[in-house]
């Protein structure tokens, strides 16, 4: 795997206390990966990742991964915040939802695999934590969206993706506060206060771009509550 070096000024350094135990993966929201790259090594942006991987698959390296690159910004999972502090950050290159959302080709996701397998021995990252940007920010963003391939991923021992074949009956009357209550025992930073409002919509939409990406659409409908209840149980298996 041959990574160029690409550096970026755009970083500090992590706290001497947060351990790096999570991988963020974005995509870049640019027309072309050369944009991407200008906009992430210029002084003036204050953005930046650890790695970008270009749509045929070339890896750059903008910044150490014992240094504390700036892409996760105001973020929150399992009860922390401010995840640039414990977090790699892979920016995929790709136009996103603004500029024309496609595919990611397969030499990219191939890439991905390969410098995530890496990055995850070295610093002993579980592969339930590795999320979307999405996952860790659903008010702010969308990437890297419902194109990405998390299901292949976890194949791969990257992400979560639920394994068991859990029966589960859907009730006539969804709770809300029972889903509330799943989506935070997942990592989600949403509302506790059982009312379906724009914020639990949002980071209900964040769930189905990861969990069920054939609808995103911010309603628990049955698929959902069953997909919910899978992941929520078997990942609280995983901690
Ligand atoms: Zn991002």
């Amino acid at each position: 795997m041959q990574i160029v070096s690409r550096p970026s000024l755009n970083y500090d350094s992590r706290p001497k206390t947060a351990p790096i135990d999570m991988l963020v993966i974005h995509y870049t929201d640019m027309e072309t990966a050369e944009e991407a790259l200008d906009l992430l090594c210029s002084p003036a942006s204050k953005v930046s990742s650890h790695y970008l991987i270009s749509e045929n698959g070339h890896i750059y390296r903008l910044v150490e991964e014992e240094n504390r690159a700036w892409h996760a910004g105001v973020s929150f999972w399992k009860g922390r915040t401010k995840l640039n502090d414990y977090s790699i950050g892979i920016e995929l290159a790709n136009p996103g939802h603004r500029c024309g959302y496609k595919d990611f080709p397969q030499k990219q996701i191939d890439a991905l695999i390969q410098l995530s397998h890496g990055i995850m021995s070295r610093h002993h990252i579980p592969p339930y934590h590795v999320v979307a940007h999405s996952d860790i920010a659903p008010d702010r963003k969308k990437d890297p969206g419902e194109k990405f391939p998390w299901k292949i991923l976890a194949q791969h021992n990257i992400g979560f993706w639920p394994s068991k074949k859990l029966e589960v009956m859907v009730p006539h009357t969804i709770e809300v506060f029972l889903v509330q209550q799943m989506l935070s025992r997942i990592g989600y930073h949403v509302p506790m206060h059982g009312m379906y409002d724009p914020g639990t919509k949002l980071v209900i939409e964040a769930f189905q771009r990861h969990f069920c990406p054939h609808k995103v659409h911010g309603i628990i409908d049955p698929e959902t509550y069953r997909q919910l209840v899978r992941v929520a149980d078997e990942i609280d298996g995983q901690e």
